[in-house]
């Protein structure tokens, strides 16, 4: 079978648990986000029997994968819709998030073409420099937009920590709620919903200080790796173990730490640093960067190291006795969010449930 990822389905639904709990507690409804795993069909049950109110993707491709699990819950679109697919949005999402009025504009158009009126949540930059609008445009955004009869327009959302790194605060949130106060007095409009953002907005509202009103959000990595996204740290009262990734070994020698021979760039254009270090064991690992990122797989042996990877392999130092281990045996590895995106989405690795 090769190296392959194992996925413990009991504590993906655990993790849920305890997140919802939390947001529960503070009247927030939590919106499970399925994309780094590509929605898949088991894990998605895992988030329904842990209690999520909601389902978020950023692709329409996993949107279909939820759609038709038939679960009741709404479906929300993740990334801002793309213009060219304005009609599966208003046909498969009960709700996306926007930011542009040319697209608020063509999904209009093709909620009418169906008959529909499409609810979209408006997205405010608050300083993380990724999608949404600067608050010193909102209102001319939204002064277009309440013209467009088949869209309602429910709310306001932000995202955080994404790009800029940038932390949820109670002055950050706080000028969220008071845009949407603003915007409800401007336009004579209801904005029940405001999305305060996603797994980075949990320590905020556990501490107790999430101004009230921020009542939805949207969360991936918290429940999916139990991290607390700020600093990559546990989350309480989750397991970081949910995603196994077991690596056969392939090859399992002595070498020396510095390459032989006159040296240029690697297969990746990129020139490495090799200390020396004189000679030790190493084990290649059959899985390379066409599924992972190197270095963003932890080793569970506190013995192993990752030195780096090519294309179709990972490359390791082994420490300890000799035989510590040998060709055929698997390695486990925990891997980081970018690497659990990466190992989802490769075909080549195998998806093993327990
Ligand atoms: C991916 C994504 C999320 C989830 O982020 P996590 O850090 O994994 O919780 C929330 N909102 C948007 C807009 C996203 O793209």
């Amino acid at each position: 079978m090769g190296s392959y990822l194992e996925i413990n389905l009991d504590k993906i639904r655990q993790n849920v648990s305890t997140v919802s709990s939390i947001c529960r507690r503070y009247g927030v409804t939590l919106y499970g986000v399925t994309k780094v795993f590509c929605a898949d069909p088991r894990i998605v049950k895992s988030f329904l029997d842990g209690g999520v109110a909601g389902l978020a993707d950023s692709r329409i491709e996993n949107i279909i994968k939820l759609k038709e699990l038939n679960t009741g819950l709404p479906l929300m679109l993740l990334r801002l819709s793309s213009q060219s697919e304005a009609r599966d949005v208003v046909t498969l999402c009960d709700l996306s998030l926007n930011s542009e009025i040319s697209t608020l504009k063509a999904l209009d158009r093709a909620a009418r073409e169906f008959d529909r009126v499409h609810e979209t949540v408006i997205m405010v930059d608050l300083g993380d420099l990724r999608e949404g609008v600067l608050p010193d445009k909102l209102f001319e955004l939204i002064a277009e937009a309440v013209l467009f009869k088949n869209l309602r327009i429910i709310g306001l959302g932000t995202n955080a920590a994404c790009f800029g790194g940038v932390i949820p605060t109670p002055e950050n949130m706080g000028q969220l709620l008071n845009l949407k106060h603003q915007v409800e007095r401007k336009f004579k409009l209801k904005l029940p919903f405001v999305s305060g953002g996603n797994s980075s907005a949990l320590p905020l509202l556990q501490s107790g200080k999430m101004p009230a009103g921020i009542n939805n959000f949207r969360v991936g990595e918290a429940i999916a790796l139990g991290r607390n996204v700020i600093d990559r740290s546990p989350y309480p009262g989750t397991t970081q173990d949910t995603f196994v990734f077991k690596g056969e070994i392939v090859e399992y020698r002595d070498k020396p730490s510095v390459p032989i021979g006159d040296r240029g760039q690697n297969a990746f254009g990129e020139t490495e640093e090799f200390p020396e270090r004189g000679i030790i064991r190493r084990a290649i690992v059959a899985a390379g960067r066409q599924d992972l990122k190197p270095d963003g797989m932890m080793p569970a042996d506190s013995l192993v190291s990752v030195l780096g990877g090519s294309s179709d392999h990972l490359i390791l130092e082994i420490r300890g006795r000799k035989n510590r281990y040998k060709v055929g045996d698997f390695l486990e590895f925990y891997p980081n969010y970018g690497s659990l995106l990466a190992l989802m989405t490769s075909p080549y690795i195998k998806k093993v449930y327990v």
